[in-house]
């Protein structure tokens, strides 16, 4: 049971959240902060809080736990007004879509609640933003990963992980560095790629006539480039070392394709095509594919 608990961004991700613990019936109090009036007021309607509060330090004190759940750049000025004012005991963590950021910001502002600092990033989510969009079974079955410090609490790690487990969610403990290796790989790129994409089609000249044939392939590998910009903008700036190394990767693999076309090679190209698509079928199976 979390008595007190302190959504910062109640949006999507910290909305689902104070949804699924209440809905639960595993927490008491929920309060949100946020940017703009009608979002929280919204939240509140929607009775994903109980209440909002404009004062930092007035909504956290005696907290159990406070989650940071706005994008990854308001991340390090949130933690740096919160540093004056977290009561000892409050265990802080954060949603955040990139891990290695988020945890310099934290060592950086909050050096003496490390112990109670437990990063997190849940591995769910959608195209819409905002206390709107949320809903309670977002985390149903879905991973959790949670990076947990050196410096970290056993009990505070261990409490964390049972609020996303009373979501539904599944919970999986990396450093770091490996998160942001493989969401740079599966998520960052891909959005990346998805943005591109439409960008390189909207600015052409015959563009209208483009987009009034694009069918079912064009709408399935565009559906990533709906998503909200600011928070692509913070998670790619974020992750940009590891991410300009994905992006050279699939660049060679680009050109790979393209030497094949050169040379009107169909062997080769049949060749990646089918081993895409049978590790594909794998992963949606979790099997080796049947055909
Ligand atoms: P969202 O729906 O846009 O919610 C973010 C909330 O933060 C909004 O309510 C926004 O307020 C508020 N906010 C923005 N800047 C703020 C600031 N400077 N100070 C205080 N509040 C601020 O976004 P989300 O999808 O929930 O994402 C939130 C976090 O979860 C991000 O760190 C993201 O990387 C992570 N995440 C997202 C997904 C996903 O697929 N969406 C998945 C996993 C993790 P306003 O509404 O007033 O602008």
């Amino acid at each position: 049971m979390i008595n007190k608990l302190v959504i910062i961004g109640v949006g999507l991700i910290g909305g689902s959240l104070a949804l699924a613990l209440r809905q639960a019936g595993a927490v008491k109090e929920i309060i949100g902060l946020g940017r703009s009036r009608e979002n929280l007021d919204a939240a509140r309607t929607l009775g994903i809080i109980d209440r909002s509060e404009t004062d930092l330090a007035t909504a956290v004190k005696g907290a159990d736990v406070v989650v940071l759940a706005v994008p990854v750049a308001a991340m390090q000025p949130t933690l740096a007004q919160l540093s004056a004012c977290l009561s000892p005991h409050t265990i802080v963590t954060d949603v955040g879509s990139t891990k290695r950021d988020v945890i310099s910001y934290a060592r950086q502002h909050l050096p003496n609640h490390l112990a109670r600092f437990i990063p997190g990033h849940p591995i769910a989510g959608a195209e819409k933003s905002g206390a709107a969009a949320a809903f309670a079974d977002l985390f149903q079955g879905r991973n959790v990963i949670v990076t947990p410090l050196p410096e970290n609490e056993a009990q505070a790690v261990s409490r964390i992980t049972a609020m996303w487990q009373t979501c539904g969610a599944i919970v999986n403990t990396m450093s770091a560095q490996q998160h942001d290796e493989i969401f740079a790989a599966v998520s960052h790129l891909p959005h990346l790629l998805s943005f591109a994409l439409v960008e390189d089609i909207a600015f052409r000249a015959n563009a209208s006539e483009l987009f009034s044939y694009a069918a079912g392939g064009f709408r399935d590998f565009t559906r990533i480039a709906g998503s909200h910009p600011e928070m692509w903008r913070d998670i790619c700036l974020a992750n940009r070392d590891v991410l300009i190394r994905e992006i050279d990767t699939y660049q060679s693999q680009l050109n790979r394709l393209r030497g094949m076309l050169e040379q009107n090679d169909g062997k080769s190209l049949e060749e990646v095509f089918g081993h895409a698509r049978t590790a594909r079928a794998e992963w949606l199976t979790g099997k080796p594919d049947s055909q």
